[in-house]
């Protein structure tokens, strides 16, 4: 699967792979230079995608609105 940033369009996007590595995942991760190990904690700064280009993060959040934002 494609992914392009949704800032400048370019098609370097890392995909953040979370939880705990699998010997499959850390292998994938070893060979796609397109996938970054995110760890298995998951912080509000915890991005799921980023762009090589511009550094343009997606959060895990994105489109969802807590109540903490004061609506
Ligand atoms: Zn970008």
């Amino acid at each position: 699967m494609t992914v392009t940033c949704e800032e400048c369009g370019s098609e370097t996007v890392v995909r953040c792979v979370l939880g705990l590595p699998t010997v499959e995942t850390a292998e994938a991760v070893e060979r796609d230079p397109n996938l970054e190990l995110g760890g298995c904690v998951i912080t509000p700064a915890t991005w799921d995608s980023r762009c090589r280009d511009c550094g343009h993060t997606v959060g895990l959040e994105r489109g969802k609105r807590s109540a903490a934002d004061g609506g």
